[in-house]
Order: structure tokens, then sequence, then C-alpha cells
């Protein structure tokens, strides 16, 4: 039987008329939840990311800024403003949207951030504080996975998950979230040989890797919950995710398409750390 499809499209939907109301509930006691938004140059697909995250802040009643600053901006420029926004009491969230232009130490900049606006969650505070299992921020693509994967009603708690990817903003703290909720996780990553060993094995799986259709059906156990964070671009300028959609969803319980899966719940996780923040 055929996969059912984790739409994230219409889940991010509904928490973001949740959030709607939370925010209502917030600017009643007179806070206006704010994001400011950093970019530096001009990558158009960062252009594309900047602009859906503003027109959902919009729809939700976050008042958002975007801070642009030509590709040739200095570190200690970046860092300068963040440190203006750190104590403007009207901002709730920064995000510096990645990757920054090339001369600049990225972790640098992060972490000139305040943890408690650190709306990204890349802070290595925050990162660091769901490592120790203590409240923090969350890194918000990782809580889309788990989001979708508590939406699909799997259970976790003592099932295998398998997450292919060890970046420090999916890859990790998808693995210690799943692990926080008692799912025994291995992950993957380019050195870890025959990958189908590994991914058949996963009663979730997770795909954090960017190369287009690297898992296929083949790789998948029967009935998995199949979470396809990858983004890549093909050669017809078609979005492609990590897992091969046609074959896997033959073979998966649940599987989440791209578009439409990990990306729109990600943006609704970043209005979520961002009303939180301004809860506080
Ligand atoms: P990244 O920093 O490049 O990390 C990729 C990870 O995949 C690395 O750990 C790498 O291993 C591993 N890897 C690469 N080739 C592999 C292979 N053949 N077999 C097994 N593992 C392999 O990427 P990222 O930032 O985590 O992003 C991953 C993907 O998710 C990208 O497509 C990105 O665009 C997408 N993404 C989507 C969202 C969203 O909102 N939907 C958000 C963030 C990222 P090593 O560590 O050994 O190099």
């Amino acid at each position: 039987m055929a996969a059912q499809i984790l739409d994230g499209k219409s889940l991010a939907a509904a928490i973001r008329t949740a959030l709607k109301q939370k925010v209502d509930a917030l600017v009643q006691r007179g806070v206006r939840p704010g994001l400011a938004v950093i970019l530096a140059g001009d990558d158009p697909a960062s252009r594309v990311y900047v602009r859906n995250k503003t027109s959902a802040c919009a729809e939700v009643g976050v008042r958002s800024q975007q801070i642009d600053y030509p590709a040739t901006v200095t570190q200690e420029e970046l860092i300068r403003r963040i440190s203006q926004l750190n104590a403007d009491p009207a901002v709730h969230g920064i995000l510096v949207q990645l990757p920054l232009p090339k001369p600049i130490d990225a972790a640098r900049v992060l972490e000139t951030i305040a943890p408690a606006k650190d709306v990204d969650g890349f802070h290595e505070a925050n990162l660091g504080a769901l490592l120790a299992g203590r409240p923090g921020v969350v890194p918000c693509t990782p809580l889309a996975c788990m989001r979708l994967i508590e939406h699909a009603g799997v259970a976790i708690a003592g099932r295998h998950a398998v997450v292919v990817g060890r970046s420090n903003i999916v890859g990790k703290p998808v693995a210690q979230l799943l692990l926080q909720r008692d799912a025994t996780v291995t992950i993957c990553h380019s050195k870890s040989g025959s990958l189908a060993d590994f991914t058949r094995e996963g009663d979730i799986l997770v795909a954090a890797v960017g190369r287009a259709k690297l898992v296929t059906g083949a790789m998948v156990k029967p009935g998995a919950c199949v979470i396809d964070v990858g983004i890549n671009r093909l050669a017809d300028g078609k979005l492609a995710g990590d897992v091969d959609f046609e074959s896997v969803k033959q073979v998966a319980g649940w599987i989440t398409p791209v578009p439409g899966g990990v990306g729109p719940m990600t943006i609704a996780m970043l209005l979520e750390n961002c009303v939180n923040a301004a809860s506080r």
C-alpha cells in the first residue's frame, strides 16, 4: 500500500492560525512579537527564504524588519548591528540568513546573538542546552521534523530512528530530539559506508543530506516514517528532496513531500520560536 503523505503545508497553516491567536493575546497585553532578519549579499535562494519568512510573520501578526547588507559588509558591522538588536526591547528574535559572504566567520557572528533571541537555535548555548536536556531554543528544522512525526501518530519511544546527515543545524539536533523521546538513534554521514544497511533498519528515517534522491525505496524499511529534509535544485529547475519520492512512497508508511513537507513546517517553527521568545 502506498505511504500516507505528511502534508507539511496544511499542518503549517494550522499552526500559523493557532499562533495568530497567541499573538493577538500578546498584543492585548501590549507586546507585539518582533523579528529582525539580517540578509547579507544577494544569494537568490536566501532572498526567497527571507521573503517567505517575513510574509509568514505578517500573516500571524509578528512585526518583522529585514536588514539588508551588500556582500562586502564587514563582520564588525554585522556584530555591531546584532548588538544593537540584542538591546532593542521591540525585537524578540534575531535571525541571520545563512550562508554569509565568504570572508565572514558565520559562527562568530551567530555567537553574538543573545541566546534568548536566537530564534534559529544555532547559538552554542542553545545547542548545548539541547544536548543537556535543558530549556533553550530548539532549531526550527529539527523541530519541524519532530512535529511531522508526531502528526503522523508514529510511536517514537523504543523505535529505531536513523538520521542521515550530521550537520549542527539539522542532523545532530534532530538525532538529539529523537533520543530525548526514547528512540534508539543511528546517525549516518558521508563515511558511514553502506548507507542502505543502516537506513533499512529505521522505523523512522530522517534524510538531511543535500543529495537529490539519495534514498531509494530499496533502502527503506517497509512501513517506515520517512522525513525528507533535503532541498535540491535539479537540472530542469525543479526541486527534489534527498528521498526518491516515487520509489519510497511504495514502501514507506508515511512520507513528507518536497516541496510541501519540512520546508513550510520549518517556517512555522521559526514563528513559534519567535512568539515563545516574546512570551517570556
Ligand atoms: P550539510 O551541512 O551539507 O550536511 C550534510 C550531511 O550529509 C553531512 O553530515 C554529510 O556527511 C552528509 N552526507 C553527505 N553525503 C552523504 C552520503 N552520500 N551519504 C551519507 N551522508 C552524506 O547540510 P544541511 O545543512 O544539514 O542540509 C541538508 C539538506 O537539508 C540540504 O539539502 C538543505 O538544503 C536542506 N535543508 C532544508 C531545510 C528546510 O527547511 N527544509 C532546512 C535546512 C536544510 P559529513 O558530515 O561526513 O560531510
